[in-house]
């Protein structure tokens, strides 16, 4: 039985204070639960007071990015070094935004994603179909490319342990939730190409969440789906009572 994963996605949102006030708010609320994993995926500058807020509850840290180099002339980088030094624990990979407006490409998703795992981060790897793809059927054949060259060179046992985020663009922050059946169906297809790059035994393991205007009112129907264990979410993570309330849904 796979857990669901609920990640708080609060891209570039809040100050300090705010998100200490989250921390806060959420930290005694959220139990340790087998079935379930929250992660609050916050701005670099937030990530040591949440970490240092969240030490002893089941509630996971994680960087929204980072570079896939160790250290070096890299002018405004992160890298997983310092990630993982901090204690942080996991690294969204791959968003969309970052796809769009910061030249990310399926070759440094798949160097970022070796390079969480030469660090101990779990990636979060993020992929989705823009509107046209989908309007003109190109969707599965999209989102298995972004699958395959993203996992390209793991082990069986890293493959296992990634974490897949389906989110398709025309959803995220728009208000339009992919119905849960056609998330579902992209889900599938993407556990489909796990089986095939892998092994039933690690395809089945694979963590696969839903993002895109996940809200309290439709995880429920989401988290039902065969093949949806757990959700990204952006808008609705940023308040602590919603952010939880998902969390209890998983
Ligand atoms: P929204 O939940 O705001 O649609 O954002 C989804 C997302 O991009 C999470 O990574």
């Amino acid at each position: 039985m796979r857990k669901n994963v609920i990640a708080a996605n609060w891209k570039m949102n809040k100050v300090l204070s705010e998100a200490n006030q989250f921390a806060d708010a959420v930290v005694d609320k959220v139990p340790a639960d087998d079935n379930v994993e929250a992660i609050v995926c916050a701005p670099f500058p937030f990530l040591p007071a949440l970490v240092e807020k969240t030490k002893g509850s089941p509630i996971k840290i994680g960087a929204q990015n980072m570079h896939f180099e160790e250290n070096g002339a890299f002018t405004g980088e992160v890298s997983p070094v310092m990630l993982r030094d901090l204690g942080v624990t996991h690294v969204v990979i791959g968003h969309s935004e970052r796809r769009a407006y910061f030249a990310e490409t399926d070759e440094t998703v798949n160097k970022k994603t070796h390079a969480a795992f030469n660090h101990v981060l779990t990636p979060i790897i993020c992929v989705g179909e823009t509107l046209e793809q989908r309007e003109a059927n190109e969707t599965k054949d999209h989102i298995e490319n972004q699958v395959r060259k993203a996992l390209e060179g793991l082990t069986d046992e890293q493959t296992a342990s990634v974490i897949i985020a389906y989110e398709p663009i025309w959803a995220i922050g728009t208000g339009k939730t992919a119905s849960s059946e056609d998330a579902n169906e992209v889900c599938t297809h993407i556990r489909s190409v796990l089986k095939e790059i892998t092994s039933e035994d690690v395809a089945e393991k694979v963590i696969i969440q839903y993002g895109g205007s996940v809200k309290p009112a439709n995880v429920d129907e989401l988290l039902a789906q065969s093949d949806i264990d757990g959700a990204l979410v952006g808008g609705a993570s940023l308040e602590a009572e919603s952010f939880f309330k998902l969390v209890e849904a998983g």
